[in-house]
């Protein structure tokens, strides 16, 4: 599962600075994640939930703060909102675009 992979990944960072700073408790983790990475939200608490079982991340509040997928179209510079994974500039039809966001996917912040 795609989201398993992502999630591990994250808690084991988590882990790895919540022990490097000493904490025992951790109130609530924010995670950005954009949309071009496809990863479902419930899915990603599903897993968040089974590998953070046993370890001070437990009971922990999850947040997902999801970030709207966008490009910038390189010909005409238009900036737009990329709708259902559609990459075509709505304004010249131009399919050479650069994506300015959408495919974040880390740890914006965690509460102790
Ligand atoms: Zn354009």
């Amino acid at each position: 599962m795609h989201e398993a992979a992502l999630t591990q990944g994250l808690v084991k960072i988590l882990l790895k600075r919540t022990a490097e700073l000493g904490v025992n408790s951790v109130s609530r983790v924010t995670l950005k994640v954009g949309r071009l990475k496809a990863v479902e939200p419930h899915s990603l608490r599903f897993c968040f939930e089974m590998f953070v079982k046993d370890t001070v991340l437990e009971g922990v509040e999850l947040v997902i703060d999801t970030v709207e997928a966008r490009a910038t179209c390189l010909e005409c510079s238009e900036s737009f909102e990329v709708q259902q994974f559609c990459f075509r500039c709505p304004e010249c039809d131009a399919t050479s675009l650069k994506l300015t966001q959408g495919e974040e996917l880390f740890i914006e912040s965690f509460e102790i």
